[in-house]
């Protein structure tokens, strides 16, 4: 029999009860999100992330952003597509620039942070 994962038990950690900077109480959703972020899983399917999302929701936002505001530009050298170019090809990045791309990744993640 498979395992039971999950608990219908109200969770109880430090995002539990969080405010909003105008006081009033944080959505579920937004706790959920903080959640996950915390724990480096992507917040969208939950596989383990680079920055926020996992890689292959890290390019769907990226495509998503550049329809939104009509972006004609691919600024090639940003981490997203490095890491891209990386698994599409199946040539393994060294271990050392991957974990260069993927700070830069996360880097962008925490600047956001910051401003909130
Ligand atoms: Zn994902």
């Amino acid at each position: 029999m498979k395992q039971k994962t999950w608990s219908r038990k109200k969770i109880n950690d430090e995002f539990t009860g969080l405010l909003k900077a105008d006081g009033t109480p944080m959505s579920r959703q937004q706790i959920h999100m903080a959640r996950k972020k915390a724990h480096g899983v992507c917040l969208t399917c939950g596989e383990p992330a680079v920055g926020v999302y996992c890689l292959r929701h890290t390019i769907a936002a990226r495509e998503r952003m550049r329809r939104k505001l009509k972006y004609r530009r691919r600024l090639r050298q940003s981490p997203s597509y490095i890491l891209e170019q990386s698994v599409r090809s199946k040539r393994r990045l060294s271990p050392r620039i991957r974990a260069q791309q993927v700070r830069r990744l996360k880097s962008r993640g925490r600047g956001k942070a910051a401003v909130k």
